[in-house]
């Protein structure tokens, strides 16, 4: 049985359709890629897994669950954990406080040092900049801050929604080999990446999001061999 399954979901803004009739299934400790173009509505589709937005029609479940309705906190508390698009860090605050925003559950509140040790060894630079304020860090070291906050609420599946957008190769690099290990040890995935190539590198399956739908999907080794994929999406 998939860990996440979505059926036949409809869903947008006010009257404004997004996506249509879209299904995805997702292994337990793979990881997944969801590619496509602007405004395709990647964003869209995870906003609604995380609760964020409702479904007009279709179903979520997770782990067997139905989640559909589920408010956000309680599907955050279930384990289904969001990094959104552009961070949402908060600022003025110190690394450390960051990452105790993310424990805030009572799954993550049981396991906070726990967790803490985790996300130091798999960042180590934010045990040095632990009292540092949040805004005064790279670009970079806010990605891990973000990552490591969600990884706080003790996530079984993580959504990372572009988290190589605007970051230098070398801390890409940095942050997708954390990726990997933690997939390594089971947690599942689904990435949400503009950088296809990055994405299809990492993933072991990928979702291709057309105007709302899904035009293929497969193995990621398979799409990234796939005519219309590296002409639409990889350039080449
Ligand atoms: P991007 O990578 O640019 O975020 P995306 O594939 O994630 O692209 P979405 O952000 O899901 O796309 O957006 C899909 C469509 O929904 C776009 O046409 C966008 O303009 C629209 N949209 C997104 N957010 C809202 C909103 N809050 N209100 C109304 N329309 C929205």
């Amino acid at each position: 049985m998939p860990l996440l399954e979505v059926e036949g979901l409809f869903a947008g803004y006010g009257d404004v359709p997004v996506l249509r009739d879209v299904a995805l299934a997702i292994e337990a400790g793979s990881i997944t890629a969801l590619i496509g173009a602007n405004g395709a509505g990647k964003t869209t589709l995870l906003r609604v897994i995380s609760g964020i937005i409702r479904a007009e029609r279709g179903t979520t479940r997770y782990d067997g669950r139905d989640i559909t309705r589920l408010p956000a906190e309680e599907i955050v508390a279930a384990g289904l954990v969001q990094v959104p698009e552009g961070r949402r860090l908060f600022p003025t605050m110190t690394v450390h406080e960051n990452l105790l925003v993310g424990s805030s559950s009572p799954a993550g509140r049981a396991k906070r040092a726990e967790n803490l040790a985790l996300v130091f060894e798999l960042f180590p630079k934010l045990r040095e900049r632990q009292s540092q304020l949040a805004g005064t860090l790279s670009g970079g070291e806010q990605q891990m801050v973000a990552i490591a906050r969600a990884l706080m609420a003790s996530p079984r599946l993580l959504l990372l929604d572009e988290t190589s957008l605007g970051l230098a190769p070398l801390v890409v690099d940095e942050i997708f080999q954390a990726v990997r290990l933690l997939a390594a040890q089971g947690m599942t995935i689904l990435v949400v990446e503009q950088n296809t190539a990055l994405a299809l590198d990492v993933a072991h399956h990928g979702y291709v999001l057309e105007h709302g739908h899904f035009a293929l999907d497969g193995p990621a080794g398979d799409l990234a061999r796939n005519p219309r994929v590296k002409q639409a999406y990889l350039g080449i």
